[in-house]
């Protein structure tokens, strides 16, 4: 059995091998590439059976990321909120610190395209240091969330400095780490890395599963060693065009998920980014899917559904609307639709 690093050293980066494997044109293959980093780790390499399946579709180049569109590079504005190098602060109870800009798996219709995988914007540990110096100056930051790149790419004694330096920090209350490796590159949970999570509690740990298929079992085995070290899981899901939008496909995942024990926590409309506009889901489709997902799964597996607003305005709960009118009585809108009246101010 290799190691996690050894798995990631055998990943396909190669646009022509990628090309050749799954049958891309060669030429628009190394194109995209060159622009936005390809890489299949070894669990991928099992998951993706043709270009345009579920999981194909999430990590093949595609023509469309190169598409002229009007879509900016930085929809969320993140360059404005980042104090630090490695800080975004948006909201005052809690930071992002981006632990390192590399993925074990590059996503094309990531937010961060603009940046994960390219050398401009290398994070150096100095630079990493600065964000907890920038994090301990700011008493009114309660929660850390590492993220990045993908922060699970730190070897495990960097990992546990990073942690330990938090912690030490009296207002940091909770630490998050968002990571896609349970998915793409399971190994990367090690006994050793969930003990080491474990200690660091109350730390949670975002998953980022966007269909059934991904749920293998070594992805699995992965969530069972985070959950039983005591590391509360939760996922994140982003909507996208010809992987999981339909009800069948996104109850199958909240479901299995539920039974892993991950709690399904965010479903994002996905950001405008330049080069993902292929894989956009109108929200009127977005609603028609919670909804449906309300009637078909249990409330503890219904995702917010959720947009984060362009320019750095934050994130919006988009839900169906409830609250027809309220007064003496309110009026609420069924699941099925129906009109029912509940008491209210009056008595
Ligand atoms: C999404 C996000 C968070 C975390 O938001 P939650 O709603 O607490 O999950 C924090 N900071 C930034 C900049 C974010 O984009
Ligand atoms: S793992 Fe996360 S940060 Fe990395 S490419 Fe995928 S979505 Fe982007």
């Amino acid at each position: 059995m290799d190691s996690w690093q050894q798995s990631l050293a055998r990943s396909l980066t190669d646009p022509a091998a990628v090309a050749a494997r799954f049958g891309l044109d060669d030429a628009a293959a190394a194109l995209v590439a060159s622009r936005y980093p390809v890489r299949l780790t070894p669990q991928l390499l099992t998951l993706i059976g043709a270009a345009d399946d579920p999981v194909g579709r999430q990590f093949l180049p595609a023509p469309g990321e190169l598409a002229p569109d009007a879509l900016p590079d930085d929809p969320l504005d993140e360059g404005r909120l980042a104090p630090s190098p490695a800080i975004i602060h948006r909201y005052p109870s809690r930071v992002l610190l981006l632990a390192g800009n590399g993925c074990a798996a590059y996503c094309r219709f990531c937010t961060r395209k603009r940046r994960v995988g390219c050398a401009a914007y290398h994070l150096s540990f100095t630079a990493l240091l600065d964000g907890i110096a920038y994090i301990a100056e700011h008493p009114a930051v309660n929660e850390v969330i590492l993220s990045g790149g993908d922060p699970l790419l730190l070897e495990d004694a960097v990992l546990q400095e990073v942690l330990g330096r938090l912690r030490r920090i009296p207002h940091v209350g909770v630490l998050r780490i968002a990571t896609r490796t349970p998915a793409v590159l399971p190994e990367r949970i090690t006994p050793a890395l969930a003990g080491l999570l474990g200690r660091h509690a109350p730390l949670y740990l975002t998953t980022h599963f966007n269909h059934p298929r991904e749920l293998a079992p070594a992805a699995a085995e992965a969530c069972a060693r985070l959950a039983g070290a005591g590391v509360p899981l939760a996922n994140q899901t982003v909507l996208l065009r010809g992987v999981n939008d339909d009800a069948d496909t996104l109850a199958a995942l909240c479901d299995a998920l539920l039974r892993l024990r991950v709690r399904p926590y965010y479903l994002h409309q996905l950001d405008p980014v330049h080069g993902t506009g292929h894989f956009r889901v109108p929200i009127e489709q977005g609603l028609e899917l919670i909804a449906a997902l309300r009637r078909r799964v249990s409330g503890l597996a219904v995702p917010h559904y959720i947009v984060d607003l362009p320019g750095g305005r934050g994130k919006v709960a988009l839900t169906p609307a409830s609250v027809v009118s309220l007064g003496e009585v309110a009026v609420i809108r069924s699941a099925a639709g129906e009109l029912v009246t509940v008491p209210n101010a009056g008595r």
